[in-house]
């Protein structure tokens, strides 16, 4: 496709924009009197419009019914949690009884751990990848040393190689050979949330069962963004946060998935009542009894008023369907990655875009190096109403979700961009 760099042509592209009403549903701070170009969605969702009738309706329950609301409420809060199996084992690729919603993502990381981390003797490592988000390398230091083990010993990263700002497939696949029978876990991220670049689970899955190991997927930055076939891809656990490309509203409830072949197991984990025997929950028996599903490792009664929001997302996901998302997801990208070379060849700016450019190893993301510029553009845009984020040593993140980005919103950004870099050489 020929893109071209005007504004006739952006809005072009808005008016066959199938998802173009979608913008409308969503509430976008204001700069000036107008919507802000918003590019951390990738970060915290805008809020959907729908989001607080979904609210108020738990909101009124309460009021109206108090206690018996469990029972009785528009949405009974005692199985609230199963109308999201249908729809979000959807958007991740798996079957109903593979997915729940409960916890956060870090805490749900960790109880899956608890399931899937059994080091021994000589079956103790974990690979990751370098540079992982900080709360899981918190998280994989803290389980080793929970086992007594050393993380020099039992961690193990993958790095870039020299000069590169992605990992390379054939590097992880080598490391999963080399440390082989040592292998206990395989934790990575489906979409690093620094450079945007995506990884190959599947290819990664079936090394890391070859030598023996689990794989599991931290999927922040994956769910309700790539297309994802958990299931059929074998991984064995995964788990996401869904106020980032799911909207849900700030530190909201996680996902979670567990393959279906692990649910008749015994495999340890730490119980909870909601975690037991549906049909026998209140009972109030003292013999733990799991629900052959994810379910079977939720822990706590949940809590309705969080996932009242999340629940409004996965409706909307459902309504709209994963495929159409991905491909207005490439086109936008595409595109800006397209306006960022134009106005870089203007400006004879010095900035690299360190995303992968082949589009089946990135998503909805451009990681921008500002090798020139640095802080001060990235305060110039924020002052002038476009809001991405700020990671160091020198990178802004832009992430032109397909939802509710227009491509006009990328012509935009790409003169203001144009005007920051001149104002300030
Ligand atoms: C955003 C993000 C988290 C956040 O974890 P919480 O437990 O929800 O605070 C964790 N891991 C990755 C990879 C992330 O991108």
């Amino acid at each position: 496709m020929t893109f071209q760099n005007t504004r006739e042509y952006a809005q072009s592209l808005d008016a066959q924009d199938e998802l173009k009403s979608y913008r409308e549903e969503f509430i976008f701070p204001q700069h000036n009197g107008k919507n802000v170009i918003y590019f951390t969605g990738n970060s915290l969702g805008l809020q959907p419009k729908r989001t607080k009738s979904y609210v108020d309706e738990v909101m009124n329950d309460w009021a109206n019914l108090a206690v018996e609301g469990h029972f009785y409420a528009e949405k009974p809060w005692w199985d609230y949690q199963e109308r999201f199996a249908n729809p979000l084992s959807k958007i991740v690729g798996a079957k109903p009884s593979e997915v729940a919603v409960m916890n956060t993502l870090t805490v749900n990381l960790h109880l899956l751990m608890v399931s899937f981390y059994r080091p021994t003797a000589t079956r103790f490592k974990i690979i990751c990848e370098e540079k992982a988000f900080p709360s899981d390398q918190y998280m994989f230091q803290s389980q080793v040393n929970h086992h007594g083990l050393d993380p020099s010993d039992a961690i193990v990263e993958i790095k870039r190689r020299e000069g590169e700002h992605n990992i390379r497939l054939e590097d992880i696949l080598a490391k999963i050979e080399e440390v082989g029978d040592e292998l206990a876990l395989v934790l990575f991220g489906g979409v690093n949330y620094y450079t945007g670049q995506v990884f190959d689970m599947k290819t990664i899955t079936e090394a890391g069962h070859k030598v023996g190991a689990y794989v599991g997927f931290d999927l922040a930055h994956a769910a309700g963004n790539i297309k994802l076939e958990l299931h059929d891809w074998n991984v064995d656990f995964a788990a996401w946060c869904s106020y980032k490309y799911m909207n849900s509203g700030p530190g909201n409830a996680s996902g979670c998935f567990v393959h279906e072949k692990h649910h008749h197991t015994n495999l340890p984990r730490f119980a909870g009542w909601w975690g037991h025997n549906k049909e026998r929950r209140f009972k109030m028996e003292p013999n733990f009894d799991p629900v052959h599903g994810a379910d079977g490792w939720q822990i706590s009664n949940l809590p309705i008023l969080s996932l009242a929001p999340y629940l409004a997302s996965v409706d909307m996901f459902a309504e709209i369907g994963m495929e159409k998302l991905i491909q207005k997801r490439n086109q936008i990208t595409s595109y800006l990655e397209f306006i960022l070379h134009e106005i870089d060849k203007e400006v004879e700016s010095t900035f690299e875009i360190i995303t992968p450019s082949n589009p089946e190893e990135r998503a909805c993301q451009l990681s921008v190096f500002l090798h020139g510029e640095g802080r001060n553009l990235f305060d110039y845009l924020m002052k002038n109403g476009v809001i991405t984020d700020w990671r160091e040593p020198n990178v802004i993140r832009l992430a032109p979700v397909p939802l509710y980005t227009s491509f006009e919103d990328m012509y935009d950004f790409g003169q203001m961009l144009k005007k920051g870099i001149q104002s300030l050489h």
